[in-house]
């Protein structure tokens, strides 16, 4: 009936009122939060898959609110992206991200620093000019520096996104593409736009052993990459299983919760003197 139809619109008006109203007190207390300070960048370890070595990690954002308690990235970073707070955190991941990776290479030499950068912060030339004075004031070797974009944003004007791509190139830096697979880019595509690594999702590494079509899957797009000269990077790995699998369909590097959760530097530092002694 009628009733009923006006009924349900506004228990969908309501929660669609609570939805905004948690954005609207998030982007207030992320501006706040970014003014203070108040993020961790945790770091994930990514090893080789071959030799079972430490190859380096991933800077991944942590954020406490103090009323709010721990709000996840994927909930947090589209709010800073809609804002147009995205900037100033991703120069905080930068800082905070190269001053870590100038006390790790003094201990371990060839470590790797992998940032996420998003899709916004692309087209903001301020923050590659951010990027390579970082590089320069802490004497960093930038080819140990990779810089992630998530494959949504190659979606865009092509020639356009090759000359930022470009641009970051010349740094010296190299360039991942992120969550590959979740999206309709081609690797050709992809190599075209001078891609050095290549991730594949963590959908499709997760539960593996039991889709047989993942296999598949994982296994084409390693291949593939590597025919380009890309290399590979397997995320979301939690089983010895799926390690091993991985290690065998040839793929190069390996991060997920069976290796280590993402952890506090002090932490991560611990780990890496465990696994190196
Ligand atoms: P991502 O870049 O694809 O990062 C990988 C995510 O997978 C991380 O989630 C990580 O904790 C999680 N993960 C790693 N290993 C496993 C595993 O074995 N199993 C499962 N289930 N998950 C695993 P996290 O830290 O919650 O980050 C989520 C997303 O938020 C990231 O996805 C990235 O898109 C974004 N993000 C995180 N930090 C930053 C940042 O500093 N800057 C930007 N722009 N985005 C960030
Ligand atoms: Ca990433
Ligand atoms: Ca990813
Ligand atoms: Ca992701």
């Amino acid at each position: 009936t009628k009733s009923d139809h006006s009924e349900r619109w506004q228990i969908f008006d309501l929660a669609n009122s609570v939805v905004s109203e948690r954005r609207m007190q998030l982007s207030s207390a992320l501006k706040e939060a970014i003014e203070n300070d108040s993020f961790s960048l945790y770091l994930q370890p990514q090893i080789n898959l071959a030799t079972g070595k430490v190859y380096g990690c991933e800077g991944l954002l942590r954020w406490f609110h103090p009323k709010l308690g721990q709000i996840p990235p994927d909930e947090f970073i589209p709010i800073a992206e809609s804002s147009g707070l995205i900037h100033s955190l991703t120069e905080l991941v930068l800082e905070k991200g190269l001053n870590y990776q100038k006390q790790l290479v003094e201990q371990y030499p060839g470590h790797v620093l992998s940032l996420n950068i998003s899709g916004k912060d692309l087209a903001k030339k301020e923050l590659l000019v951010h990027l390579i004075t970082l590089v320069n004031q802490l004497n960093l070797n930038p080819s140990q520096i990779v810089i992630e974009i998530t494959e949504s944003v190659t979606i865009a004007n092509e020639i356009y996104l090759k000359n930022i791509l470009d641009d970051y190139r010349s740094v010296g830096v190299k360039l991942a593409l992120d969550d590959f697979g979740t999206g309709y880019s081609s690797l050709a595509y992809l190599s075209r736009l001078g891609f050095d690594e290549l991730k594949i999702d963590k959908q499709f590494v997760m539960d593996i052993e039991t889709s047989k079509s993942n296999q598949t899957i994982t296994k084409a797009m390693s291949d593939l990459a590597h025919s380009l000269g890309l290399r590979v990077v397997a995320e979301g790995i939690e089983s010895e299983q799926s390690y091993t699998r991985l290690q065998h369909y040839g793929c190069d590097y390996g991060q997920g919760y069976f290796i280590s959760k993402p952890l506090a530097f002090e932490d991560y530092l611990k780990w890496l003197y465990k696994v190196s002694h």
